[in-house]
């Protein structure tokens, strides 16, 4: 019999999956991929959006023409998985018969939950980039934007790509250097983190960059209320961060499906998975790449991209009745725009915290230290996202391992 695989899910994580095991299976088995819209948003390229360096339907491809032929592609609103019958549910009343499930329906924003923050002043004074409309409006709001107090928040974490509002600081104090007004803007980072970013080591460089270029860092703050007509944050201590103009990054969940399916879910809607095979503690025919996932790594599309070498031999090897692959690291790979035509790279795993030196090997992209090199490695990322990444293509050099070539590993103490 023909085994069916369903991927939920056609972003990063389902269409590289989804890609990979056609790939890998042929005929041998029905893919089908679902997701509740056709168009696939490239989103390290909303961070651009704002300062008017992406344009917002450039962003933008069709869903199911990044899936390689033989896939089947459904538009629909998933309902509920129902883990005993092995099916999916979907809103259209459709219901999809699985022998594997793959978990890839990412990560939700969750503005709702905040006090404030969809209420007045939304899209006034308050606004994000984490959304193509929130990027587009961002824009029109900086242009206006003409000195005073600019605050970047994170409510909690985790949220995707961690580094990303570090980085539109980081932008902002070019963009207002540009146009000439950087004196009359005071840049604040508001962050529940008790430093820039969790991992000593880029934490003391991202605060160290913060420090350079006159951002104010606000940490362990909790952000109770966004008090848009007011112009205030207030935390859950009862600090209070006033603002001319915030930038929020708001609560992020699981999706909405996760809660209406009984035992696939953790409270916060992501799903239990083993961090080294990526198979679901739910069932063992059910496994999850990316976002969704509620293992100890960044939500990130780099770390999307490793777990699908994963993902894909453990699907093969779970069909096959093998034993499952137990190699997944964690490995995170992020570029960190820094302004003025630069960037950073830092690289890590569930082990070893991003370290200075060098990436992939001795001779590669300088890591933790801003460089032309890695800006030009962040816009290649565009490219490099369509055209292999998605399609599932194996990369010499950019393995799933995080690589420890080249990088200046700490000296183990005597004790
Ligand atoms: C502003 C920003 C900047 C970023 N920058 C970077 C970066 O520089 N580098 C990097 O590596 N990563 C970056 N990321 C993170 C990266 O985009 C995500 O980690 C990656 O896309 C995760 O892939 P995913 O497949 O898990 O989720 P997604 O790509 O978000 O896909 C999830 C899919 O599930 C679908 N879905 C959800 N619920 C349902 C439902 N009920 N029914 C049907 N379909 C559903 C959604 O429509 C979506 O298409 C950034 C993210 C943001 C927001």
């Amino acid at each position: 019999m023909t085994n069916r695989i369903v991927v939920l899910g056609g972003g990063t994580g389902g269409t590289l999956a989804a890609n990979r095991l056609r790939r890998d299976l042929g005929d041998e088995v029905v893919i089908t991929v679902v997701d509740q819209d056709d168009d696939h948003l490239y989103q390290p390229g909303l961070l651009f959006v704002p300062f008017g360096l992406s344009r917002p339907q450039d962003l933008v491809r069709s869903r199911p023409a990044q899936l390689h032929d033989g896939i089947t592609y459904r538009t629909a609103d998933i309902e509920r998985v129902d883990l005993g019958a092995e099916q999916v549910l979907l809103s259209d009343g459709v219901t999809l018969a699985y022998d594997v499930l793959v978990v890839a329906t990412g990560a939700r924003l969750l503005p709702e939950e905040t006090e404030g923050l969809t209420g007045p002043g939304a899209r006034e004074t308050v606004h994000t980039f984490y959304d193509l409309d929130g990027a587009t409006a961002l824009e029109g709001a900086l242009s206006r934007f003409t000195g005073g107090r600019l605050v970047v928040n994170v409510v909690d974490m985790p949220i995707k790509c961690p580094v990303a509002p570090l980085e539109f600081c980081f932008l902002a104090d070019w963009y207002f250097t540009e146009r000439g007004i950087r004196e009359q803007v005071e840049l604040i980072y508001v962050t529940p983190l008790d430093a820039a970013f969790t991992k000593p080591v880029a934490a003391r460089t991202l605060s160290g960059l913060l420090a350079e270029k006159h951002v104010e860092l606000v940490t362990e703050f909790n952000t109770g209320e966004v008090d848009g007509t007011g112009g205030r944050l207030v935390g859950y201590d009862g600090r209070e961060v006033p603002f001319d103009l915030a930038v929020v990054v708001p609560l992020h969940g699981g999706a909405a499906y996760v809660d209406r399916s009984p035992g696939l879910g953790d409270e916060f809607g992501f799903v239990p998975t083993d961090k080294h095979t990526l198979q679901s503690t739910a069932a063992p025919n059910v496994f999850v790449i990316g976002d969704a996932a509620a293992i100890p790594t960044s939500k990130a599309g780099s770390v999307t991209h490793f777990e699908g070498e994963t993902i894909a031999r453990n699907v093969v090897r779970f069909l096959a009745g093998e034993a499952l692959d137990a190699s997944f690291d964690g490995h995170t790979n992020c570029f960190i725009e820094s302004g003025f035509g630069k960037a950073m790279l830092i690289d890590f795993n569930y082990d070893t915290e991003p370290l200075p030196g060098h990436y992939p090997s001795g001779v590669g992209l300088p890591l933790l230290s801003p460089s032309r090199l890695n800006h030009l490695g962040k816009l290649m990322f565009a490219w490099f996202y369509w055209h292999s990444l998605l399609p599932g293509r194996d990369v010499p050099g950019l393995t799933a391992a995080m690589p420890t070539a080249g990088k200046h590993m700490p000296v183990p103490t005597r004790s």
